[in-house]
C-alpha cells in the first residue's frame, strides 16, 4: 500500500462501516458517554471529555487514520485512547469504565493509578505527549523544502503529529541586554500556556494574558549571558506568539507554591466564550487575526489535594453545552459555562464539524 498522509480508501471504509452502524437514537447521544469513577480519576475523567469534545482530534481516531501513523513500539497507549473514544464518542451506553486506558496509562507513569488526585494539566500533558510519541512522523518537507527563517528552525520541532497540528504552537521571546542593548530571540513551542492570576478577587482572562505576555527583567540569578557584552547582563525579555495554534489551551495557575506554603487562588476569571482575540500577542508578521471560541473547561473545585474536577464541554451535534461530572451527564445553559472553578480552558479557531461524516478529501 502507498504511503500517503491523506485517507485511504482502507480508511473510508472504516469510517462508513461506523456511520451506518449508528441508528437515530444513539446518534443523539454521540459524545455524550459519561465516565466512572474509578477512586479520585474525576481529574482523568474532566480530561477526556474534554479531549472527546475535539472533534478533528475524535475523527482522527475513529476514522482508523491513526493506525497508519501508529508506532506499534510505544503504540499502548494511543490505542487505548483510540477505543475510549470510539466508546465515548459512540453513545451506545449511558456511561462506561475507563478502566483499560487508565491501566495502560499507569503502566507507564505509576501516579495514574493511584487512588489520590492528581493534577489535571500534569496528566493532559502527559497524555498529549504520549499520543504524539506514539504518533508522530518526522517532516522532512517542512525542515528542507521551504524558505523558512532561523526563527522557525529553531524553535519549530521536525517532527509533527495529529497532536502538533491541533495544539502546538511557538512562543517567541525577545531578549534585550541592558547593558549594550542587543536584542536576541528565543523560540519556545508550547501546548498549553500556564497564565498568572493577577487578581486575588476577580480578573479577566485578558488581565491573566496580558500579565503573561508583558515585559519582564531578569535580574541577579535570573540574568543572561551577553554574548556581544560577553558577561552576565540584567535583560528584558518580551514574549510573543510566533505560531499560533488550531486549539490553544490556557491552564489557570490557581495553585500557587511558595516554598512550603501552597495555596489555591479561588479568583472569578470572566473568559469570553466566543471571539477571543489573541492578535495583540501575536507577532505582527504571522498575524492572522484568528479569533478564537470556548469549546470545553475543566473545572477545580475544592482546595489541593481533596477537591473534585469536573467538565463543560461543547457538543458538536447540538451546540448545546453539556456538564460531565464523572458518570453524570447534564445539559447546561450557556450562562453557566462561564465559573469561577475554571482551571483548564479549551478555546478553537475553527468551528467543528461532526466527525461521523466521512471525509470529502
Ligand atoms: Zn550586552
Amino acid at each position: 500500500m502507498a504511503s500517503q498522509s491523506t485517507s485511504t480508501p482502507d480508511d473510508f471504509n472504516i469510517f462508513y462501516s461506523l456511520e451506518e452502524s449508528n441508528n437515530e437514537t444513539s446518534q443523539l447521544y454521540q459524545g455524550l458517554t459519561g465516565l466512572r469513577n474509578l477512586g479520585n480519576t474525576c481529574y482523568m475523567n474532566a480530561v477526556l471529555q474534554c479531549l472527546c469534545s475535539i472533534s478533528p482530534l475524535v475523527e482522527y481516531f475513529l476514522s482508523g487514520k491513526y493506525v497508519t501513523a501508529l508506532h506499534k513500539e510505544n503504540g499502548e497507549v494511543a490505542t487505548a485512547f483510540a477505543y475510549l473514544m470510539a466508546d465515548m464518542w459512540l453513545g451506545e451506553f449511558e456511561c462506561i469504565s475507563p478502566e483499560v486506558f487508565r491501566s495502560v496509562i499507569g503502566d507507564l507513569c505509576p501516579a495514574f493509578t493511584k487512588k489520590t488526585q492528581q493534577d489535571a494539566q500534569e496528566f493532559l500533558i502527559y497524555v498529549l505527549n504520549e499520543l504524539h510519541e506514539a504518533l508522530k512522523k518526522s517532516c522532512k518537507r517542512r525542515c528542507y523544502g521551504n524558505t523558512s527563517t532561523s526563527r522557525e528552525d529553531r524553535g519549530t520541532g521536525s517532527e509533527t503529529s495529529i497532536i502538533t497540528q491541533l495544539f502546538e504552537g511557538q512562543l517567541s521571546y525577545d531578549i534585550t541586554c541592558l547593558a549594550c542593548q542587543t536584542t536576541t530571540d528565543k523560540n519556545e513551542v508550547f501546548t498549553v500556556l500556564s497564565l498568572p492570576i493577577p487578581s486575588e478577587s476577580a480578573c479577566s482572562l485578558q488581565d491573566c494574558l496580558e500579565c503573561f505576555f508583558q515585559q519582564d527583567t531578569l535580574t541577579w540569578n535570573n540574568q543572561i549571558h551577553c554574548s556581544f557584552c560577553g558577561t552576565k547582563q540584567d535583560a528584558a525579555v518580551k514574549a510573543n506568539i510566533g505560531k499560533a495554534p488550531k486549539m490553544v489551551i490556557f491552564h489557570l495557575k490557581r495553585f500557587d507554591y511558595q516554598g512550603s506554603y501552597k495555596r489555591k487562588l479561588g479568583t472569578n476569571i470572566y473568559y469570553p466564550l466566543s471571539n477571543l482575540d489573541l492578535s495583540p500577542y501575536i507577532y505582527p508578521l504571522f498575524r492572522k487575526n484568528p479569533k478564537y471560541n470556548l469549546c470545553a473547561v475543566v473545572n477545580h473545585f475544592g482546595y489541593l489535594d481533596g477537591g473534585h474536577y469536573t467538565a463543560f464541554c461543547k457538543h458538536t451535534l447540538s451546540q448545546n453545552w453539556y456538564s460531565f461530572d464523572d458518570a453524570q451527564v447534564s445539559e447546561i445553559p450557556q450562562a453557566s459555562v462561564q465559573s469561577a472553578a475554571a482551571y483548564l480552558l479549551f478555546y478553537s479557531c475553527k468551528a467543528f464539524s461532526v466527525p461521523t461524516k466521512p471525509h470529502k478529501y
